[in-house]
């Protein structure tokens, strides 16, 4: 792995843009509420991620952490 990320459950609001961006495809939404009640993104264990920070970059409420390794 090239690179991971963390996800803020509490500010995900479950719009997708992360999903549709990642070029990996590696970010699904889960079955999982927030308390909000939104079900909330989470990355996919089986796919790689190659720390290129689309996901960051185009979260609209800013819940996505990219760290390179
Ligand atoms: S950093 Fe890039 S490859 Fe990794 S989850 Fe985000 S968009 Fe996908
Ligand atoms: S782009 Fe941000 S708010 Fe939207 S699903 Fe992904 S992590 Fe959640």
């Amino acid at each position: 792995m090239k690179g991971s990320i963390y996800i803020d459950r509490e500010r995900c609001k479950g719009c997708m843009l992360c999903i549709e961006f990642c070029p990996k495809k590696g970010i699904v939404l889960s079955e999982e509420l927030n308390l909000k009640g939104y079900f909330v993104a989470a990355f996919d264990m089986g796919k790689e991620c190659t720390g290129c920070a689309t996901c960051a970059v185009i979260c609209p409420e800013v819940a996505i952490e990219v760290e390179k390794n």
